[in-house]
């Protein structure tokens, strides 16, 4: 696989393509996608366990950013933007349905789930490498 791109979990994506497509401005600002776009989310292209499909673009920036999967893990944006791609405004909760979209079940319990924080620690070198506006 080429260099630009990064596997996390059962997904890899081109990441370079991926921070291209967004417009970074300042820290507090909404950031926006020159993606592709779906009625209700931002969309990229990527491949799960080798096989090419359309996800949404921000569960691959999550990924991007934190190294880590969010099969788990709802992805809203604070600011009320569906569109927006600024991970600090990102709010991560548990998912609370008990089976994922290809249908296995989850490992967290629904009545005690585990609360995901946004790790600001983990965002400085990300910030150091794609921040740069
Ligand atoms: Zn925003």
């Amino acid at each position: 696989m080429k260099e630009e791109y990064k596997t996390v979990g059962a997904w890899s994506w081109n990441d370079e393509l991926l921070w291209k497509k967004i417009v970074k401005t300042d820290d507090n600002s909404c950031w926006a996608w020159t993606g592709s776009v779906g009625p209700f989310t931002n969309l990229m292209g990527a491949r799960k366990n080798g096989v090419a499909q359309m996800t949404q673009s921000r569960r691959l920036l999550y990924r991007s950013v934190f190294n880590e999967d969010c099969e788990d893990i709802q992805i809203r944006q604070t600011c009320k933007n569906r569109y927006c791609m600024n991970p600090s405004h990102f709010d991560i909760k548990p998912n609370q349905r008990r089976f994922r979209m290809d249908g296995t079940e989850r490992t967290t319990p629904v009545d005690q789930p585990e609360k995901p924080k946004l790790k600001q620690a983990k965002l400085k070198p990300v910030q150091e490498k794609w921040w740069l506006v």
